[in-house]
C-alpha cells in the first residue's frame, strides 16, 4: 500500500510598495526592505528610496512544488500586519 506525498511547501514573505516619485509599484522580499530597512532604487525614475516607509501591504506566497522542486503554483496565503 502506497500513499500519495503531501505537496511540498516554500513560503516568501512579500512587501509591496510603491516608489514616492513616480508612483511605479514595487514588491521585494520582505526580509531585505522591512528587516533590513535597505533603501532602493528606483528602476523607472531612478531616485533612491526606503520601501519600508512607503509599505502599502505585506503577503505571504505559498508555492506549491512536487517531489523535485519544480514550482506547480502560487498562491497567497496571507497578510501580514
Ligand atoms: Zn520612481
Amino acid at each position: 500500500m502506497s500513499s500519495i506525498p503531501a505537496p511540498k511547501k516554500a513560503f516568501l514573505d512579500v512587501a509591496v510598495s510603491i516608489c514616492p516619485f513616480c508612483g511605479t509599484p514595487y514588491a521585494d522580499a520582505s526580509w531585505y526592505v522591512i528587516e533590513l530597512g535597505s533603501d532602493v532604487e528606483c528602476g523607472v525614475c531612478g531616485r533612491t528610496w526606503n520601501p519600508k516607509t512607503y509599505k502599502v501591504d505585506r503577503i505571504l506566497l505559498e508555492f506549491r512544488l512536487d517531489e523535485q522542486g519544480t514550482v506547480l503554483d502560487v498562491k497567497k496565503d496571507k497578510r501580514i500586519a
